[in-house]
């Protein structure tokens, strides 16, 4: 787990406000849920090996509880119960940090944040497609370029697997080993499950197929799976999608992977993630899982959605030197000439920021060219110096930090003359 020193956490707040503004946009209402869920909670909604990798431990009433490793097992709670009534289609953001005991390595954190978007009660294609162009525009909004989507649909596999008859579990492992691109071993297992030759070999075909023309894959994916009548409806879904998308003038840039399995176990249909060139993790990832909600006790509701990892978008920020973008500074020092001014320096300083102006006053007692020296390795924009000589014409001096100018100006006109300059 890390401390985010103040570079670092503008970072993380700026793609959170980012974050936030889309979810206004797109109309999703924030739901703020606990960082600590019951054990059984999680562990039964989440895949096997998020699971083992939670922070686990009994609270002083011996309730066995864990910090959540995802937001969605918590979200899914409420849309069964406390939200089960509220009218579809129901559209939930949630931000915030979560916990699992991974190897830390470059982008993989035990402590990390996401921005999750979810969309319940459709189970039509344009849903799938609002995730995807959302995600889009999240991306776009943030300044990042050349991003692309790693497409699949769960329903592809298991179709194919559920026709040859192996069980859940089996099949878990299966897409266990593809989410970890160890092709050969997930042959392995489907063979000792006793699949068909037939069905090795299609299995074989689809790892292999993969490309960014996104309806010359599919074309070829559907002629390798035409034996597998529910797997080409999979396939169907996911062309129905994308061309939604294309067909809507969004541009997505897209390479669509037969054999793509994401790590959790509840996806039903589309799945994705989300990339940059040159680093080789997953700024986000979603997809639809309609089986969700009835886990936890509700009626079957249609959902899918998307988990933002906001640490790893700060890191493609910073790899693609992308600097946010911010209103145009205003920030205000403001420094008392000697005590006896230093009354109305905060009084002053309490009129900029009514006005919204950030300011600082300078508390160190230190002369005016040394806390202009300091204000100015710190990047603030005005400096407003309070003396006695000029407040007996009800007067301050106004000084542009990095044009190294500076004017007397009366301070009925200081906020406007700063909000102007500024503005
Ligand atoms: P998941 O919840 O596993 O579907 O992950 C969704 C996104 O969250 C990933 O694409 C990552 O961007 C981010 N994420 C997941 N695990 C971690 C982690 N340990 N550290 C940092 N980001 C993570």
């Amino acid at each position: 787990m890390r401390d985010l020193l103040p570079v670092d956490a503008k970072r993380m707040r700026y793609v959170e406000q980012v974050s936030r503004e889309v979810s206004k946009l797109y109309g999703y209402d924030e739901i703020i849920t606990p960082v600590l869920e019951s054990y059984d909670l999680l562990a039964a909604k989440t895949s096997n090996e998020i699971r083992e990798r939670m922070y686990t431990f009994n609270d002083l009433g011996d309730r066995k509880v864990a910090l959540r490793p995802e937001f969605t097992a918590s979200v899914a709670r409420l849309v069964a119960t406390k939200l089960r009534n509220e009218p579809k289609p129901m559209r939930l953001f949630s931000v915030g940090s979560l916990y699992r005991y991974d190897e830390p390595q470059y982008g993989r954190f035990r402590e990390f944040w996401q921005a999750n978007y979810e969309l319940f009660g459709s189970a039509r294609p344009e849903a799938d497609a609002e995730i995807l162009i959302l995600t889009n525009n999240l991306l776009k909004k943030l300044g990042l370029q050349n991003f692309c989507f790693k497409i699949g649909h769960t329903g592809i596999l298991r179709e194919i697997l559920t026709q040859e008859g192996m069980d859940d579990e089996k099949q878990n492992s299966v897409r266990q080993l593809l989410d970890k691109k160890s092709w050969a071993d997930a042959l392995t297992v489907a063979s000792e499950a006793n699949v068909s030759q037939e069905c090795l070999a299609t299995l074989e075909s689809l790892f292999e197929t993969s490309g960014e023309d996104a309806f010359k894959v599919l074309e070829s994916v559907k002629e390798t799976v035409q034996d597998y009548e529910s797997a080409l409806a999979a396939v169907e879904n996911l062309w129905k999608i994308l061309e939604l998308i294309k067909d809507s003038g969004e541009q997505l840039e897209v390479l669509v992977e037969a054999g793509f399995a994401r790590g959790l176990e509840y996806y039903t249909g589309m799945i994705f993630e989300a990339y940059i060139p040159g680093l080789d993790i997953a700024l986000g990832g979603g997809g639809r899982y309609d089986k969700l909600i009835e886990l936890f006790g509700g009626e079957p509701i249609p959902a899918v959605g998307v988990a933002q990892g906001i640490d790893r978008i700060v890191l493609a920020l910073t790899k693609q030197e992308v600097t946010p973008k911010t209103a145009k500074d205003r920030s205000v020092v403001v420094i008392s000439v000697k005590d006896e001014s230093m009354a109305k320096a905060l009084e002053l300083s309490a009129m900029l920021r009514n006005r919204g102006l950030p300011v600082e006053v300078a508390v160190m007692g230190r002369s005016i060219s040394r806390a202009l020296a300091d204000a100015d390795r710190r990047g603030v924009a005005y400096a407003v110096i309070v003396g006695p000589k000029e407040l007996e014409e009800e007067k301050v001096v106004l000084r542009e930090m990095k044009k190294s100018t500076q004017r007397t100006v009366k301070i009925s006109n200081l906020t406007e003359e700063i909000l102007a300059n500024s503005a």
